[in-house]
């Protein structure tokens, strides 16, 4: 524990809750870069866990750490990711319920490391047979495989996730890890025939040219030399340093074993590798694409052929994606009895580059429904119970992003519906009539810059057949080139089925911070973190947690755990279950501003206080 007063000024306070000065960001930062600087990359407010990301391997993730992090309460010991993940197991356990983790920020900042370490505890730590380990293995293991085809290195990160993935991590009735499913959002499938420079294509198919075996290299016709390829060397990085394509198709192709993808599985997928390499998509062959169903006309021009090859690559790839998550979820299923599930999100993070397409709309547009969530789940609906049950409350105000996500989905109105209405006029319709209808019908909208009023609103030009949002995040420039193939709608569905499937668990969060651009350890961006500590509403969070309570449950709930703590409740209580919880604590001695009774639930302060009562309830 860090308890001395000049250990504390050295590395910082391990949750802000406890600051002095806590409403001040000067304060919250200057904790935080301490604790950067000290290597200690995790800090809690509360529950929620801040984490920056070290760019660097700190041995803080071994199994010994794992140990001593397994069934200890959580303020107990310096902020871990562990930490997180054992209170989320044992609430699962104790309370017999579902619980998700989100992790944001946005990209490079930590989300898929963060949770591969959930995901790592979880496999680790909870209980066996050698039945499950098997089940293990797999869970652990299809890791490398949907980052293989689903992740990218970008300007922002080496090891960019291009998709979205929720995953389910199944226990059964003694809280072993039993099996897993897992749920894939919009992959950037424009990657497989372009990229910009300083990106490259999905790892896979590097990963195939350097450490494919040269039988198969031979059976498919390819070369050991990416140069050769101009799908993998547009972005002419085809060679980055942080990655080792060649022992990461060794960790790959043995993953695939383990999860058991059959031999003619594996041939399916070589098959389609043949697809995607350009020479065989050059030579048009009628027989090839009939596989796949589609039909690719002749004569073409040189244009018309090139966006043929290019919609057939992007949409081979997009099905053996979907087939890949599908198979790994089919192996991960379990036969046996399910009782509780802890659910992992982790999508690509807010991104913005000099040109944004309509992916990097998604994808943002994505991350402003899950701070939507976040606003909902913790600012929002935490107030609204202070003020349902009667509790005192100074209000926190906060930034709400509805009226962006409104701007952008909204019924009628929303950017996705005028799209959808212009995609519905075949031959008339065009980026530019949609830029037009986007223009007239936004005007006016505070987070909607248009080409006339760029100068005015954000001082930055737009050029023509572009728009500019003013996303929580910040401003991003869309290019509406392309934009009129629509799948934003079914983008926008898949999105409302996930909030749905969250909204049925008990919320954790995990806030990742990026501390500069250059991917480099030991380099604290203050102006860089800053910004995201704004967007992200750390201090709003912050200040609506160190107002309010940190417990709370239903005084049934509270009484039935409880109350053989107290002879007075003990084995049956007659009264009301507000009157059972007052007479319980009175005997345990809580002081006054220890807790508060509400209408319905009773209200504690801070953790500490619950953790003294569940040490008795043990004893007990
Ligand atoms: P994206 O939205 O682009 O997918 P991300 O938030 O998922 O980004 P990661 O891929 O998790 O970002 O992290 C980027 C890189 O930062 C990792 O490849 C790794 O090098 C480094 N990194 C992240 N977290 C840690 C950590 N806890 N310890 C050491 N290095 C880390
Ligand atoms: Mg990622």
């Amino acid at each position: 524990m860090e308890g001395s007063l000049t250990a504390r000024d050295r590395v910082g306070i391990q949750d802000f809750v406890l600051l002095d000065a806590y409403t001040s960001e000067t304060a919250f930062m200057d904790n935080l870069r301490k604790r950067f600087n000290e290597n200690l990359i995790y800090t809690y407010i509360g529950t929620l866990l801040v984490s920056v990301n070290p760019y660097k391997e700190l041995g803080i993730y071994t199994k010994k750490q794992m140990d001593i992090y397994m069934g200890v309460n959580f303020f107990e010991l310096p902020p871990h990711i562990f930490a997180l993940a054992d209170n989320v197991y044992r609430t699962m356990i104790s309370e017999t319920s579902n619980h998700f983790i989100l992790i944001s920020g946005e990209s490079g900042a930590g989300k898929t490391e963060a949770s591969k370490k959930v995901l790592q505890f979880y496999a680790v730590c909870c209980p066996s047979t050698r039945l499950l380990d098997n089940v293990r293995d797999r869970l652990l293991l299809s890791n490398p495989v949907l980052e293989a085809f689903g992740n990218a290195k970008t300007l922002k990160n080496d090891n960019s996730s291009r998709f979205g993935k929720y995953m389910d991590i199944q226990f059964d009735h003694q809280g072993a890890a039993v099996g897993g499913h897992v749920l894939s959002y919009l992959l950037e499938k424009s990657r497989v025939v372009h990229q910009n420079h300083g990106e490259r294509n999905f790892h896979i198919f590097y990963q195939l040219v350097e450490g494919g075996e040269d039988e198969l290299l031979r059976w498919l016709g390819l070369e050991r030399n990416c140069q050769n390829y101009r799908f993998l060397i547009q972005g002419e990085c085809a060679k980055v340093s942080s990655i080792n394509d060649k022992s990461d198709w060794k960790t790959v192709q043995k993953a695939l074993i383990i999860i058991e993808f059959s031999e003619k599985d594996i041939e399916r997928w070589n098959t389609f590798f043949c697809f995607l390499f350009l020479h065989f998509l050059c030579f048009r062959n009628p027989c090839l694409c009939s596989i796949y169903h589609f039909q690719v006309l002749s004569p073409f021009t040189a244009e018309h052929a090139k966006y043929a090859r290019d919609a057939l690559a992007k949409a081979i790839y997009g099905r053996t994606f979907s087939w890949l998550v599908c198979m790994v979820t089919w192996n991960l299923q379990n036969l046996l009895f399910i009782k509780t599930v802890i659910g992992l999100l982790d999508i690509y993070g807010f991104e913005v580059f000099d040109m944004n397409s309509f992916e990097q709309f998604c994808i943002n547009f994505c991350n402003e429904k899950l701070q939507q969530l976040f606003i909902q789940l913790t600012l929002k609906s935490e107030q609204e119970e202070y003020e349902m049950e009667g509790i005192e409350w100074e209000p926190v105000p906060y930034f709400n992003n509805k009226i962006i996500c409104d701007l952008v989905e909204e019924k009628h109105r929303g950017i996705i519906s005028i799209l959808d209405e212009e995609c519905l006029r075949p031959g008339e319709a065009t980026d530019f009539t949609f830029l037009e209808k986007l223009e007239e019908k936004m005007c006016g909208h505070p987070h909607f810059v248009t080409h006339k009023l760029a100068d005015q609103k954000t001082r930055k030009t737009l050029e023509r057949g572009e728009f500019r949002l003013l996303h929580y995040a910040g401003e991003v420039t869309y290019s509406v080139a392309g934009k009129l193939f629509n799948v934003a709608t079914q983008f926008k569905s898949s999105l409302a089925g996930l909030t749905e499937i969250l909204m049925t668990k008990e919320p954790w969060y995990v806030r990742c911070l990026k501390p500069n651009h250059c991917k480099q350890p030991d380099r604290f961006d203050d102006v860089m973190v800053r910004h995201q500590v704004k967007y992200l509403g750390l201090m709003e969070h912050l200040r609506v947690r160190r107002a309010g309570f940190a417990y709370r449950r239903r005084y049934e709930v509270f009484l039935k755990r409880y109350k053989a703590l107290c002879p007075d409740t003990w084995p049956h209580w007659k009264g009301t279950p507000a009157e059972g919880v007052q007479r319980l604590i009175k005997h345990l001695g809580y002081k006054p501003d220890e807790y508060k009774m509400g209408r319905t639930k009773i209200f504690i302060r801070h953790p500490r206080t619950l953790f003294a009562i569940e040490d008795a309830f043990e004893i007990c």
